[in-house]
C-alpha cells in the first residue's frame, strides 16, 4: 500500500493553501478531493472577500499579486451594515480584495500545481482507520492509501473530524438562506433589500447571469429546488422575474460550531472542518487560509524530526481562539440582517460608535485579521503578533521583510550591532539577516511600539522573539520554535 507523509482531505482554499505550504517546506503530501475540476467551478459562487491579513500571508509567499490582479481592491470590512475603512492601518495592504471564491481556488490550485503536489480529484474519502503511526484511508474507487499524518480540510461535514471522534459543539441553525446563480427574463430590482425576515439581494454577475441571495421565512435544510427559489422570489419581490436556467442553487444557515480540539494524535483539522459560522463578515475562507499558514511549517518540522510532536499542540493553542473569535463576530452580526424599528435604532447607535476611531480600529482589527496575537508570553508588543512588512537596508540593498519569508523559512532579523547574535547551531534552519532600519514601528490597532534591536520571525510571519533588552534568551526561543541546537 502506498504510504504518504501527509494526506490532505479536501481541495478547498484551506487544503490548497496547506498543500502549497507543505510543499514549500519540503514535505511530501497528496490531496484527495471528491469534486472534479468542473464541479468545483460550478459550485463556488459565494465568498466575496479576502481580508488584509490573508493578502499579507499571500504576499509573504510572493503570490499576492496573482490575486490582486484578478480582483477589485476595496474596503470590504463591515459590521452591522457599517463599512469599516482600514486605509489608515499601517500595512501595505490597507484594504481587502473583492474576488470570488472560485477564482481564489483557481489561483491557489495553480500555485500548488507549480509545486507538483499530486491532487486526486473525483476521489472521495469513504472511511478511515486511525492508529498510533498514521491512518489507512479508504477511497471511493475502492483503493486504500496510508499516511503518517492526516489533515481534514474537508469542510463543515468533515469525515476526518468525525472519524477522529473530535466533538463539534456549538449553536444549531435558526435561519436559512438560498443562494443561486440564475438567468432572469425580466429586469430585476438590483441591490440589497432588508425586511422583517432578513436580507435579500440581486446582483449582476461578470458573465451576465444573476446572483441571488434570499432569506427564507422558516428554517429549512436540504438541497433546494428552482421551484423553492421562484416561490421565495415571489414572496419577497412579488415576482420571480422569470427565473430560469440555474447554474447552481444552494442553501446555507447560521449554524455555528467549532471543533473541541484541532489535533487528535496524528489527525489535524483546519478551515471549515474546524469551524463553521454564518458568512457575515467574510471570515471563513480567510480563517482557513490562515490556519494552513500556521500549521504547515510546524508539521513539516515534526515530520523532519527537528521538533517534537508537542509543537503541533501550539496549532490548537494559537488557532482555536482565532476561530472562536470569528464565530462570535459572525453570530453577533445575525440580528442585523433583519430590518424593523428596533434593529434600525440599534444599527444607528452602533454605526455612531463605529465612526469613532477606537471602536472602528478594534472591530476592523478583528475582521481584517491584522490584530491577531498568539499568546507567546509577556514581553514586547510584537511578540506573537504579525511582523510588519518593513523595508530594511541589508547588505545587498533594500529588502522587504515579506520577501525574506518567500521560502517559508524562519528569519532572524538583526537590526542592532552586526555579528552580535550567533545562531550557528540553528544555521541550517534559520536564516540570519543583518540590516538597518530607521523608520517607525507601528502596529495596526495598537499604534507605535518601541523599536527592537532584533526579531525572530516564524515562517507564518509571526514574531517568536524580540531583542529589546528584556533578557529573554534567544536560544530558548530558537529551541522552542525550531528545534534543538545542532552540535557545531
Ligand atoms: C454565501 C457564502 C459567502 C461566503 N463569503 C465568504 C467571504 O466573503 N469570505 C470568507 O472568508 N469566507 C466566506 N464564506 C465561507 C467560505 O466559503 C468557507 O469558509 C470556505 O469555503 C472554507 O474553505 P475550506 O477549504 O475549509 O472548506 P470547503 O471550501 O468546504 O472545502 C472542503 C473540500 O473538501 C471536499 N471534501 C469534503 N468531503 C470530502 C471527502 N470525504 N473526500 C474528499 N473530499 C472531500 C469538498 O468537496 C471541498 O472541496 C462564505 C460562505 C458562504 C456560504
Amino acid at each position: 500500500m502506498t504510504e504518504h507523509q501527509v494526506m490532505i482531505v479536501g481541495a478547498g482554499p484551506t487544503g490548497l493553501m496547506m498543500a502549497g505550504e507543505l510543499a514549500l517546506a519540503g514535505v511530501e503530501a497528496v490531496i484527495v478531493e471528491r469534486r472534479t475540476a468542473e464541479e468545483l467551478a460550478s459550485t463556488r459562487s459565494g465568498g466575496l472577500g479576502l481580508h488584509s491579513r490573508t493578502i499579507e500571508i499571500l504576499d509573504q509567499r510572493g503570490i499576492a499579486d496573482r490575486f490582486i490582479s484578478q480582483g477589485r481592491i476595496a474596503q470590504v470590512a463591515s459590521f452591522a451594515g457599517t463599512p469599516l475603512d482600514i486605509s489608515d492601518f499601517p500595512t501595505r495592504h490597507n484594504y481587502g480584495l473583492a474576488l470570488r471564491q472560485k477564482h481564489v481556488e483557481r489561483i491557489l490550485a495553480g500555485w500548488v500545481d507549480e509545486r507538483s503536489v499530486p491532487v486526486y480529484r473525483g476521489c472521495e474519502v469513504t472511511g478511515l482507520r486511525l492508529d498510533d503511526t498514521g491512518a489507512d484511508i479508504d477511497l471511493s474507487d475502492g483503493s486504500t492509501l496510508r499516511a503518517k499524518y492526516l489533515i481534514g480540510c474537508d469542510g463543515g461535514r468533515s469525515v476526518v473530524r468525525k472519524a477522529a471522534d473530535i466533538e463539534f459543539p456549538g449553536s444549531d441553525p435558526t435561519v436559512s438562506n438560498l443562494i443561486a446563480e440564475i438567468e432572469l427574463s425580466d429586469e430585476a430590482e438590483w441591490g440589497i433589500r432588508r425586511d422583517a425576515i432578513g436580507t435579500h439581494a440581486l446582483s449582476k454577475l461578470e458573465d451576465g447571469s444573476v446572483g441571488v441571495l434570499l432569506t427564507e421565512p422558516q428554517l429549512r435544510t436540504g438541497e433546494p429546488t428552482l421551484q423553492e427559489l421562484k416561490e421565495q422570489l415571489v414572496s419577497v419581490f412579488g415576482t420571480d422575474f422569470g427565473a430560469r436556467n440555474p447554474r447552481f442553487i444552494s442553501r446555507f444557515t447560521d449554524v455555528s460550531r467549532q471543533a473541541a480540539t484541532y489535533r487528535k494524535g496524528r489527525v489535524l483539522v483546519a478551515g471549515d472542518a474546524a469551524h463553521i459560522h454564518p458568512p457575515d463578515g467574510g471570515q471563513g475562507l480567510n480563517t482557513g487560509i490562515q490556519d494552513a499558514a500556521n500549521l504547515a511549517w510546524k508539521l513539516a518540522q515534526v515530520i523532519r524530526r527537528t521538533s517534537p510532536e508537542s509543537l503541533l499542540d501550539t496549532y490548537h493553542a494559537e488557532r482555536h481562539p482565532v476561530g472562536a473569535r470569528a464565530l462570535r463576530q459572525a453570530m453577533a452580526a445575525i440580528p442585523f440582517r433583519r430590518e424593523n424599528d428596533r434593529i434600525h435604532a440599534l444599527r444607528e447607535m452602533l454605526s455612531e460608535l463605529l465612526s469613532m476611531d477606537g471602536p472602528r480600529k478594534r472591530v476592523a482589527g478583528v475582521l481584517s485579521g491584522l490584530d491577531i496575537h498568539y499568546d507567546l508570553g509577556e514581553g514586547h508588543p510584537l511578540l506573537g503578533r504579525r511582523m510588519p512588512d518593513l523595508e530594511v537596508a541589508a547588505a545587498d540593498g533594500s529588502l522587504r521583510v515579506f520577501t525574506m519569508l518567500h521560502e517559508a523559512r524562519p528569519v532572524l532579523l538583526n537590526l542592532g550591532a552586526q555579528g552580535t547574535l550567533d545562531i550557528t547551531p540553528w544555521a541550517d534552519r534559520v536564516k540570519r539577516i543583518d540590516a538597518r532600519y530607521v523608520g517607525a514601528w507601528e502596529l495596526p490597532v495598537l499604534g507605535a511600539v518601541n523599536a527592537p534591536t532584533a526579531v525572530l520571525i516564524r515562517p507564518d510571519g509571526h514574531v517568536a522573539w524580540v531583542g529589546d533588552g528584556s533578557g529573554r534568551v534567544l536560544n530558548d526561543a530558537l529551541t522552542t520554535w525550531f528545534g534543538a541546537p545542532r552540535a557545531t
